[in-house]
């Protein structure tokens, strides 16, 4: 079957066609492509289209499709392992590796996507301050939790959903709201509601509103209203944990959060969440402590041995990181450079290997408002354009594009070439 026809049979059997809504294309108005076939920083659709990948399933694929070592590491688990639910080997060398190598990590606890692991994160805050409000900002996205789906980012910013039908009010009402890279608007949150506020929950880089990176003065201030109030510091590390560093965003503006959730790399494509931080705090989780948080397949041993495959390959080629973010400048350059020649009016914001075009007439892109200045109808055309041109890029102006370790100068020339003819 080819593209369209796959298409428009899933279509009848799952709603939207699709299991995760950014995926059916639907703001730019054409179908998606049905992928097939990965390798390195290609896809391959079924009409036998080959694509430049700059998606990168969301984020997680930073070593490519297919990498040999991650596959390999998974074949050898499949012969021997599935599923048992119970503890395994595999789980203490991704955990160990974890606790090792990063920063602010003493124990985790390994779950089953992005989603999880801030849920997760925010009830033990919730269970270990015993209050009950959390701070989110405008813009962030933190998976599709109920509490946390008020201005968010995402599919729901793309979608414009102002919240979401399902979601009761009472399911919100301990969610406060701030506004990203502004710091007094959370100090305003604390002399307000001060003694309620389990933690503050933030993308220390922002990915979900296109790339925002916090500034350190925002991130560092978080971090002494949280002390000062004593609320934990939540950073939401599922995009940009091992892909802004391998240490994450916590290394770059050097702010130590209390809890951690990591997603995306971590799974080395295979789907699996974690969130971690200081002892003291998970211990509370159950079996030791009170707060309650399981999962049947959590710690599955096929999906920490592709995390361990891939990060052990990133924490001993730590170079990756200068490469993928000496191709990330030339690619912003460039389009800075050619969006000049053009006339038109456009922000790139990167932090390393993930980046975002903001078709907007601001001299710079700082927050949600800002955001939501973009001319989406633009990046429309944009995007039809560059996939036209084999550049499979988000369908959304209110997300990352991503560089991994298998892309190549010549590929990103090839995309500014494409991008010359707009
Ligand atoms: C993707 C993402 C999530 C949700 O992760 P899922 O695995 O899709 O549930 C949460 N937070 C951030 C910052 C993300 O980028």
């Amino acid at each position: 079957m080819r593209n369209l026809e796959i298409f428009e049979e899933l279509k009848k059997y799952m709603p939207g066609g699709v299991n995760s809504p950014v995926r059916a294309f639907r703001n730019v108005t054409i179908n998606p492509p049905v992928i097939k076939k990965g390798e390195g920083s290609h896809i391959f659709d079924e009409d036998g289209n080959d694509y430049i990948d700059f998606i990168g399933s969301w984020g997680p694929m930073i070593l490519g499709h297919n990498d040999e070592d991650v596959v390999k590491a998974i074949k050898a688990m499949v012969d021997n392992a599935l599923s048992f639910g119970a503890p395994t080997e595999s789980e203490l060398l991704l955990a160990r590796h974890m606790v090792n190598t990063l920063d602010n990590i003493d124990m985790v606890r390994m779950v089953n996507s992005g989603t999880e692991a801030t849920m997760s994160a925010v009830k033990l805050a919730r269970g270990y301050t015993k209050k009950d409000k959390i701070i989110k900002f405008a813009g962030c996205y933190h998976g599709h939790f109920d509490g946390f789906l008020v201005e968010a980012g995402s599919g729901v910013l793309t979608e414009r959903i102002p919240g979401s039908p399902g979601v009761p009010k009472s399911s919100i009402e301990n969610t406060l709201i701030a506004e990203y890279n502004n710091i007094e608007s959370v100090r305003e949150l604390f002399r307000k509601y001060g003694e309620d506020i389990a933690g503050v929950i933030v993308e220390p880089v922002a990915g979900n509103m296109g790339v925002i990176p916090g500034t350190s003065e925002f991130l560092k201030g978080l971090r002494e209203v949280c002390t000062e109030f004593g609320s934990l510091l939540i950073f939401d590390e599922v995009m940009t944990g091992f892909r802004v560093a391998y240490k994450g965003a916590q290394s770059l503006c050097k702010v130590a959060p209390d809890l951690t959730t990591y997603a995306k790399i971590m799974g080395g494509g295979l789907p699996c969440g974690a969130y971690g931080g200081k002892r003291e705090i998970m211990e509370n989780l159950s079996p030791m402590g009170p707060v309650y948080q399981a999962g049947t397949m959590s710690g599955n041993p096929v999906v920490m041995a592709a995390g361990y495959a891939t990060l052990t390959k990133l924490y001993n080629n730590l170079n990756i990181y200068n490469y993928i973010d000496k191709l990330g400048n030339t690619l912003q350059k460039g389009m800075e450079e050619i969006a000049k020649e053009k006339g038109i009016s456009l922000v790139v914001n990167r932090c390393g290997s993930m980046m975002t075009p903001f078709f907007t007439e601001l001299k710079a892109v700082n927050n949600y408002e800002d955001a939501k200045t973009c001319d989406t109808a633009l990046y429309g055309r944009f995007f039809h354009h560059m996939i036209k041109g084999g550049m499979y890029i988000s369908p959304s102006q209110f997300e990352a594009m991503f560089i991994g370790a298998k892309h190549s100068e010549e590929e990103i020339e090839k995309f500014l070439s494409i991008m010359r003819k707009f």
